[in-house]
């Protein structure tokens, strides 16, 4: 088990959970905050900080963010950062780099922009 942080937090990140998470496990990409599942401790801290509530337990997430199980646990994996299990999140471990699913998100702000422009 672990818990996982989902499509919420992407360009949002403002860093509440990495605070709260007492065994530093929450990882910064450049989009949104990781989990390392091997590292978590499923106290559930991170989850009541969230103001935009992007953390859920595994076996809560919702169906349409299933994928964001693998796409926590990937971003450790040599395809996105290579970290591995780092053991604490700390200024070494901190990067521009998202898993490709995160990179490819269209952000509600470009959504919003093109039509704003479409329509004015
Ligand atoms: S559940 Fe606890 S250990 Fe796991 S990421 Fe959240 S704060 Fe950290
Ligand atoms: S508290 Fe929520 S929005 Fe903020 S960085 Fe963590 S997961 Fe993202």
């Amino acid at each position: 088990m672990t818990y996982v942080i989902a499509s919420a937090c992407i360009d949002v990140k403002d860093g509440a959970c990495q605070t709260a998470c007492p065994v530093e496990c929450i990882y910064e990409g450049g989009r949104m905050m990781y989990i390392q599942p091997d590292e978590c401790i499923n106290c559930g801290l991170c989850l009541s900080v969230c103001p935009v509530e992007a953390i859920f337990a595994e076996e809560d997430l919702p169906a349409e963010e299933r994928s964001y199980l693998e796409v926590n646990a990937e971003f450790f994996s040599p395809a996105v950062t290579d970290w591995g299990s780092p053991g604490g999140a700390n200024a070494r471990y901190k990067t521009c780099k998202d898993h490709p699913l995160v990179a490819a998100f269209a952000s509600g702000k470009e959504a919003g922009g093109v039509g704003a422009k479409g329509t004015r």
